[in-house]
């Protein structure tokens, strides 16, 4: 997802808050889901670990959905 507060260009006060779906918090924290990548499908061959950062609401730990897209 691009940044677009850096350069100014978006007026953020226009900007809807995003809240969680459960509890309605408006305070996310970063983690991530590892998906393992079985050394079939691997580029290299072998078994391997690969990240992908999401964020969770703070106060119940609901990921949102937009993140998970087709992620398990
Ligand atoms: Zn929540």
């Amino acid at each position: 997802m691009k940044d677009l507060t850096a350069n100014n260009e978006i007026n953020l006060e226009k900007a809807e808050t995003m809240k969680c779906e459960e509890c309605d918090s408006s305070l996310f924290t970063i983690a991530y889901l590892i998906k393992k990548i079985s050394a079939i499908m691997s580029p290299i061959g072998q078994e391997s670990l690969a990240p992908i950062q999401v964020y969770t609401c703070k106060n119940c730990g609901e990921i949102p959905k937009i993140f998970l897209g087709d992620v398990d």
